[in-house]
């Protein structure tokens, strides 16, 4: 069973409506439902990904991802998309599949309380703040001046963690995690990230950010992007080990969690080029970690963190 923090296969069928999810024999997509099946993903998360080239962001952007997401993907004979917990336990026992829907940048939203709210009522239980570059709410890693939330995003913190909204800290700035992390009443995750002392890349998490989100019993989502896997040479699923021994070194056995980025890269780690290959990778884990550590590396703790976190109601 596997439980997946982030994955960008919204992102395609908004770019190619003519996809089918649900056509074995197509290949266009990493998480297709053939790999979905094969993998037993059991949560799938679905971004909805507002690019940096939509120069002038609006919120229909969001309403043609949620759409496609309702329509072509969460059909309600196969999954049910979680809203909050009971959802999720009918999920855990039961037989078909849960998809939670999340967003990469919260451009489109530009300080309306309303579109936050209509988000969440649509379904929306993550959100990254910024994409790379800056917004109105907070500075992204890319962003050169390399500041944190404005007013407006510290307001944002507070609004989604009444609503039950999960802060996403994967690509923000070094300061904007810090101001994210200071502000957020409740646990804050990065869905798809590295740890930096492993490879040293800008989007990957430095020790004193890991230990935080560990602290603040978070998540760290282990991300199969082969740039911030290895830093020189090719990566490979033994990369990805160097981050797990890593974070579990630093305490995180039960903050670490998977956020695959599936469709959202484009070179692959060998072994894993799609979401039906995480079999390849629980292979590689079970050689070193205890079958109760993997657990939790592949699904527990995303379980148990959504448990806690995802709204009573
Ligand atoms: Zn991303």
């Amino acid at each position: 069973m596997i439980i997946d923090g982030h994955c960008d296969v919204l992102w395609k069928m908004v770019e190619h409506p003519e996809i089918d999810f649900y056509d074995p024999h197509q290949t266009a997509l990493d998480v297709s439902y053939a790999h979905v099946v094969k993998s037993d993903i059991k949560i799938q998360c679905f971004a909805i990904y507002l690019s940096e080239a939509v120069r002038q962001p609006r919120f229909d952007h969001y309403l043609e991802y949620i759409n496609i997401f309702y329509r072509k993907v969460a059909q309600t004979d196969k999954w049910i998309v979680i809203k909050n917990k009971s959802d999720l336990e009918q999920v855990m026992n039961g037989t078909k599949r849960g998809a939670i829907l999340t967003l990469e940048g919260a451009d489109a939203i530009n300080d309306h309380s309303l579109y936050t709210q209509i988000l969440q009522l649509l379904g929306v239980r993550m959100i990254g703040v910024t994409w790379n570059h800056a917004n109105w709410a907070a500075d992204g890693v890319l962003e050169p001046r390399q500041s944190g939330f404005s007013n407006k995003g510290k307001r944002f913190i507070k609004e989604c963690n009444d609503l039950g909204i999960i802060l996403d800290v994967s690509h923000l700035s070094v300061r904007s995690f810090w101001d994210l992390a200071d502000h957020s009443a409740k646990p804050i995750v990065a869905t798809h990230a590295n740890a930096r002392a492993v490879c040293s890349h800008p989007r990957n998490l430095n020790d004193d950010q890991i230990r935080t989100l560990i602290r603040m019993e978070g998540r760290i989502g282990l991300t199969f992007v082969p740039s911030f896997a290895s830093g020189g040479g090719s990566a490979s699923i033994d990369s990805l080990l160097r981050h797990v021994e890593h974070i579990c070194a630093l305490g995180g056995e039960h903050n670490l969690v998977l956020g695959s980025d599936f469709d959202g890269i484009d070179t692959k780690i060998p072994g894993l080029e799609h979401a039906g290959h995480f079999a390849n990778l629980t292979e590689k884990l079970s050689r070193y970690y205890s079958k109760e550590s993997v657990e939790g590396f592949l699904f527990g703790n995303w379980h148990s963190f959504f448990a806690k976190n995802l709204p009573a109601l």
